[in-house]
């Protein structure tokens, strides 16, 4: 069947073969349509200091872009459908042009009044490994006038792993460039010690699954694990999926460096974001 080409019938055998049913099909179908009408959009969620203004208030320290896909027929998709997809059609590229560029434009913006903040874009397996990535990359940086310095790239812990090789000489190309690279969804993956000790990484994004579980001795130990690895490495730390102050009073005690979460902002659209408190901090009533 391979050699006959791909026709309709033959793609559903495969699909019906792999349990996938007419559904999936149709949302394939209009995945792809959607990345052909640009019609997928970026949301952004706050990344925060764990050290404060002097004045106390929270401090943005920068900005995750995440995709999101609105379909007429089956409403809000999440990306953690709709990425895998993407890859799988061979679509990724496109998709990570789309929305890295989006992202890019509203961030060229902010910087003009927050210089300091940096811009965290998640990037996939076929992303990564493609031949023009670094290129696009660079080039991208120069039309919108970006630093590559104010980049971080969020590479998932298994992606890393999966073919170190190849992964080390590329995450060595961009951080070579300038470009931060952080191993996101870090804890779920099997990098060993050595691993990320050779790799060119700058932060480790702690996996929400822990966070969740910080509340328990063993899962706050698991933490402290983690942040002392990465202080012992000089890697940066962020924890994501923070939802009250608790947890986020005790990843601020054992040092993490940004805080992530529905507590200090949920992803939301870039109008609402720069409508945020975090984003236009009260002047402090008595200066220090
Ligand atoms: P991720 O990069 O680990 O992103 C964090 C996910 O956790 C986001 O889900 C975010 O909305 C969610 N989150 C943030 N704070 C909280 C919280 O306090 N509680 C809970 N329960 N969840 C929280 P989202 O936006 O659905 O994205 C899912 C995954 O899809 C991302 O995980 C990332 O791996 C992937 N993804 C999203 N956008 C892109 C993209 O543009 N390119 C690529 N390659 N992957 C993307
Ligand atoms: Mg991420
Ligand atoms: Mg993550
Ligand atoms: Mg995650």
């Amino acid at each position: 069947a391979k050699s006959q080409g791909r026709n309709n019938f033959q793609m559903f055998g495969e699909m019906a073969e792999k349990g996938l049913g007419k559904t999936e099909f149709d949302t394939r179908s209009r995945l792809a349509q959607a990345i052909r009408d640009r019609q997928i959009s970026v949301w952004y969620q706050p990344l925060v200091a764990a050290r404060p203004h002097r004045n106390g208030g929270a401090r943005l320290a920068g900005v995750e872009a995440l995709a999101r896909w609105h379909d007429e027929k089956a409403g809000w998709i999440s990306p953690a459908v709709f990425i895998p997809m993407a890859e799988n059609l061979g679509l990724i590229g496109e998709l990570g042009d789309l929305v890295r560029r989006q992202a890019l434009e509203q961030f060229r913006h902010w910087r003009t009044t927050h210089p300091q903040l940096h811009i965290a874009l998640n990037i996939s397996k076929r992303q990564l490994f493609a031949a023009n990535f670094i290129d696009v990359l660079k080039a991208d940086m120069e039309s919108w006038g970006i630093p590559h310095t104010a980049v971080t790239l969020e590479i998932t812990e298994s992606v890393a792993m999966m073919d170190v090789e190849f992964a080390d000489e590329r995450l060595r190309q961009l951080s070579a460039a300038g470009f931060t690279l952080s191993i996101d969804d870090f804890g779920t993956g099997y990098a060993s010690l050595s691993q990320l000790h050779e790799l060119p990484v700058g932060e480790l994004k702690i996996d929400i699954s822990f966070v969740r579980r910080i509340h328990s001795p063993e899962g706050l130990r698991m933490v402290q694990a983690i942040v002392s690895m990465a202080q012992a490495l000089e890697l940066r730390t962020v924890a994501e999926g923070i939802e009250d102050e608790a947890t986020a009073a005790t990843l601020r005690k054992l040092g993490v460096d940004i805080l992530q979460g529905y507590h200090f902002g949920r992803p939301c659209t870039a109008e609402e974001f720069i409508a945020l408190p975090l984003f236009n901090p009260a002047p402090a009533l008595h200066s220090a």
